[in-house]
């Protein structure tokens, strides 16, 4: 079972990630964890990449496809794998088709969780600070005991990071939007394309990821 898992930051995307490798035993492959086991083994392409990084630039596409098929060529991709942070651009898209196609292999299903980006901004932008111990909460999942009053110093004034503000949010949620619509387009065409509903409780969305690894993957 070859798998791709798409879906906003925030989307519950990690916890679904968690339970298909638990319960179907096949490597999750993650660009992040991809590049950093690239660097270790200190392969061509994974100092190319390496380099990159150093200067703060991103990585190409094709250095990137390049570490992306030497990880699926390993053995124990072989009863299958689910691919998570891959492709993220068109570019990316129609590398991993030529890849599949070289290994002989294709991708089964992509499932994408789907929520409302309204839920995400809540859940991404509600970070704030205490100005006077650095003390961190969440306006949805950790307030304060005392409402404006920080638990560990008593200081009253806090802040939102740059990052953490509802507009940066928006603005993050947007372009990553925009950016996965051709991929998924691509899929839907390529007749792989899964949609779930992740505004759900979370087994009640594995359920619906089950199914449709059990229907579309063997
Ligand atoms: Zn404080």
């Amino acid at each position: 079972m070859n798998l791709i898992l798409m879906g906003l930051p925030g989307a519950g995307k990690g916890t679904q990630a968690e339970k298909i490798i638990d319960t179907y035993h096949i490597p999750h492959i993650s660009t992040g964890d991809m590049f950093r086991a690239a660097i270790a083994e200190g392969t061509e392409l994974g100092l190319e990449a390496k380099r990159y990084m150093d200067e703060g630039q991103l990585v190409p596409d094709e250095v990137t496809t390049g570490i992306v098929k030497e990880r699926l060529a390993k053995a124990d991709c072989d009863r299958g794998f689910l691919l998570d942070g891959f492709p993220r651009t068109m570019a990316q898209a129609e590398a991993l088709n030529q890849i599949m196609a070289e290994l002989n292999k294709k991708i089964d299903a992509v499932i994408n969780i789907e929520v409302d980006p309204s839920v995400i901004v809540d859940r991404l932008s509600g970070r704030f600070i205490c100005k006077e111990c650095g003390a961190t909460y969440h306006k949805l999942y950790n307030r304060p005991k005392v409402e404006g009053t920080c638990d560990r110093c008593g200081g009253h004034e806090f802040y939102q990071r740059e990052d953490d503000k509802p507009e940066t949010v928006k603005n993050r949620l947007a372009v990553n939007i925009e950016s996965s619509k051709p991929i998924l387009e691509f899929y839907a065409k390529e007749g792989v394309l899964h949609n779930v509903d992740g505004d759900r409780d979370i087994d009640d969305v594995f359920a619906d990821v089950k199914t449709i690894i059990e229907t579309s993957a063997r």
